[in-house]
């Protein structure tokens, strides 16, 4: 198995344009659900970047719950977070939902995100093993750690070793929260696998006072990075307003973060 972590118990570091992932640094990758238009997608960058996100986030391929809801604005969608990465010195990250898609969206995006509900879409699985940028796969929310890890042997497989796994919730009895995020995912699939685990507090709890305390708990429990969904004015954004947090909080995460982060031995 390509993902298993093996005697020397060493740990991948994706070096993705100089930033490390993986490494003793935290990355923080914040950006709205979706990118809305360009100049709130510039805005969200600066703020973002000011509060301490190093990537860019913002889906501009959605995979909505309802055909009624706001799907993203697709191919401009990817060109407005390109530019407003590059505009504050940050790198992007952006879904991809369809093979068909890869090829516009390698050049513009640097690194790729397979969402949950295509964490067992093979093909579109054994396609990314032929790109070059790291991808960033979500576990699906129904999904075994086995399973998961078998997922991301797909890709690393099929050509493409710099994968980045992602925790985002798993579905369970409870229905207070949006997903029961599995905070033992991080020790547990860096014990099984050498690849870095990001944890996505904002899909994992669903609701925008809990993301809080569990960057908190993701960061003690040894995570390589924090997804987390940021929006200028988080009441209006377009989709999932509800986990969406601002600006603000998300710069006090970071600094209250770097206390834990510390007391772990890692910085953030
Ligand atoms: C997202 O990151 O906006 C997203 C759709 O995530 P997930 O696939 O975890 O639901
Ligand atoms: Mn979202």
């Amino acid at each position: 198995m390509l993902t298993r972590k093996d005697d020397n118990n060493k740990k991948t570091i994706i070096d993705c344009q100089g930033q490390l992932i993986g490494g003793e640094k935290i990355i923080v990758m914040s950006g709205s659900c979706s990118v809305e238009s360009e100049s709130q997608i510039m805005e969200t960058a600066q703020l973002v970047s000011a509060a301490g996100a190093t990537i860019l986030r913002g889906g501009a391929f959605k995979p909505r719950t309802s055909p009624y809801d706001f799907q993203g604005l697709g191919e401009v969608g990817l060109e407005y977070l390109s530019k407003a990465a590059k505009q504050y010195g940050m790198l992007s990250i952006s879904e991809i939902m369809d093979a068909s898609d890869i090829e516009m969206t390698t050049d513009k995006i640097d690194i790729l995100q397979v969402g949950t509900r295509n964490m067992q879409n093979y093909s579109l699985l054994k396609q990314l093993g032929r790109v070059k940028n790291p991808i960033l796969l979500k576990r699906g929310f129904a999904a075994t750690y086995r399973e998961f890890l078998l997922a991301a042997e797909y890709i690393m497989n099929a050509g493409n070793p710099n994968i980045i796994l992602c925790e985002r919730g798993i579905r369970t009895f409870e229905t207070y929260t949006r997903n029961t995020l599995d905070i033992a995912a991080v020790p547990i699939l860096q014990e099984l696998s050498h690849l870095p685990v990001v944890i996505d507090p904002s899909h994992g709890v669903g609701l925008r006072q809990y993301v809080e305390p569990m960057a908190y708990a993701a960061i003690a429990a040894g995570c390589d990075g924090l997804l987390i969904e940021a929006h200028p004015t988080p009441d209006k954004a377009l989709s999932d307003a509800q986990q969406t947090i601002s600006p603000d909080l998300l710069a006090e995460i970071v600094r209250k973060g770097r206390a834990v982060a510390k007391a772990v031995g890692r910085t953030l």
